[in-house]
């Protein structure tokens, strides 16, 4: 047992040091756990720190409140409280411990070590299964530390049996793969196989959590390419036949695609999301797009798997209207640009997803543009150009204030000129844009003579 554990000193934040110090002083054990001590093994600064404590919830409460501290709820039933100090959210969760074992409270020092080992025993992986202790340095039973040092992800115990037991565990799988870069251990990846329909038990808020941590990861394409159908099984919706034209169109090729879509997008969930939607080739797509359709067949199955995860509504309408209009205008030119803009509302932020994904797909697809659209619409931006009718020199209470009645001939009348403006035909100045306002505009009575 002691061979196990090594006095390497790993770097605590001050105030996740501060929480273990107040639970001891309350004669009750406690580890850092998880992520935090992975991490450290893999020189990367922890953003959170997770402990585990014999402390009750009930018990951290009461320290945190004696110290000033702020506590949420993250999970009070499985014992989970987090304390926030400074700005820092401190995870605390007590030792997971099987039932008969009425000892792990109990204060002294081998108990804690037998409660640490019941608790890391019920962990996900092996790299997830490493304890830390200032003074009682690691604690490494599953080896942790030789998978991390061979970039690899495999269950603590029979892979078979703990994705049965919470299948949500097959989706963090992939997650960490995605975002450390490692390869699935052999019997691990055979069981997430065969344990893949499982997933369909989860609670979609879950899945939809860890699907949003995979696909913002650098590595999400690679692992989306080869569990795509694993994926499948937490949201058949994703990769339906719906999405593409015909049926014939989702091949593997098609995974592929998406693959390298999401490589080449930024890190914007809203992107990432839509690039999933990118699989097929975009023929069809492109001619329904430019008979001013509405929407798409990717658009709609983009619709049908966001609202199944039941995803924020303003993410689900964002990444639709990305797939919508990913093959609208794809020309990299001034005037394109603008009215697309403008036809989109000038939603700037909306603008630069959409040439995000649309540079994302020339980039899979090996074209290369001698400037992004990112960075071309940058460009417009900072220039001024008008993005929309909002734009212009003049408004609607202008034209009516000009004689023009109020209704939706005012919207009509501002998108006609900002069409001219758009092609340099009139300047975007008051006067210029009175002037250019088509007398039929205007009602009757208001013509002048
Ligand atoms: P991250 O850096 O994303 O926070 P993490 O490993 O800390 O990674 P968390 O979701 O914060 O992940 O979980 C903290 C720890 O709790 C994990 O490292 C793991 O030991 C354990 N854990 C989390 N979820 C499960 C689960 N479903 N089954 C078993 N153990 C789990
Ligand atoms: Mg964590």
């Amino acid at each position: 047992m002691s061979g196990m554990k090594d006095r390497i000193h790993i770097p605590i934040d001050t105030r996740a040091l501060e929480v273990l110090r107040a639970i001891e002083a309350a004669q009750e054990s406690a580890w850092f756990v998880g992520g935090c001590v992975r991490d450290a093994f893999l020189g990367k600064r922890a953003q959170d720190f997770d402990i585990a404590t014999s402390a009750s919830w009930q018990t951290v409460a009461a320290i945190a409140a004696k110290h000033g501290w702020r506590v949420i709820d993250t999970g009070a039933a499985h014992g989970s409280i987090a304390v926030a100090v400074d700005g820092m959210l401190v995870e605390t969760t007590t030792y997971r411990v099987e039932s008969g074992y009425s000892d792990a409270r109990r204060p002294d020092s081998v108990t804690f070590v037998d409660a640490i080992e019941a608790d890391l025993a019920r962990r996900d992986f092996r790299m997830n299964a490493l304890a830390y202790h200032p003074e009682r340095g690691i604690l490494d039973l599953h080896g942790g530390r030789k998978d991390i040092a061979k970039g690899i992800v495999s269950t603590v115990g029979a892979p078979e049996e703990r994705f049965g037991e919470d299948p949500l565990r097959i989706m963090r799988a992939l997650r960490f793969c995605a975002q450390l870069g490692f390869q699935m251990d052999h019997a691990t990846e055979s069981a997430l196989f065969a344990c893949a329909d499982g997933l369909g038990r989860i609670a979609v808020e879950r899945v939809f959590a860890e699907l949003s941590k995979l696909l913002l990861a650098p590595c999400a394409g690679r692992v989306i390419a080869r569990y795509a159908s694993v994926v499948a099984h937490a949201c058949p919706e994703l990769f339906s036949r719906s999405a593409a034209p015909s049926p014939d169109a989702w091949n593997s090729g098609a995974f592929e695609r998406i693959a390298r879509v999401l490589d080449a997008a930024p890190a914007d969930r809203t992107v990432r999301f839509a690039a999933l939607f990118c699989g097929i080739d975009a023929e069809e797509e492109r001619r329904q797009a430019n008979a001013g359709c509405k929407t798409t067949p990717a658009a709609e199955a983009a619709r049908a798997a966001l609202t199944s995860l039941k995803a924020p509504r303003r993410l689900t309408e964002d990444v639709c209207a990305l797939v919508a209009n990913r093959n609208a205008a794809r020309p990299v030119q001034r005037e394109t640009m603008l009215l697309l803009a403008a036809r989109l509302g000038g939603d700037t932020a909306f603008m630069r997803r959409l040439c995000a994904l649309q540079d994302a797909e020339d980039n899979a697809d090996g074209i290369t543009l001698p400037v992004a659209r990112t960075e071309f619409f940058d460009r417009l931006v900072c220039a001024g150009e008008p993005l929309s009718r909002r734009d212009l020199a003049i408004s609607g209470k202008d034209l009516v204030a000009c004689g023009m009645q109020p209704g939706p001939a005012i919207a009509t009348a501002l998108d006609a000129l900002l069409h001219e403006v758009v092609y340099g035909r009139i300047a975007n100045d008051e006067n210029e844009l009175i002037a250019a306002i088509p007398s039929s505009a205007f009602s009757p009575a208001c013509l002048p003579d």
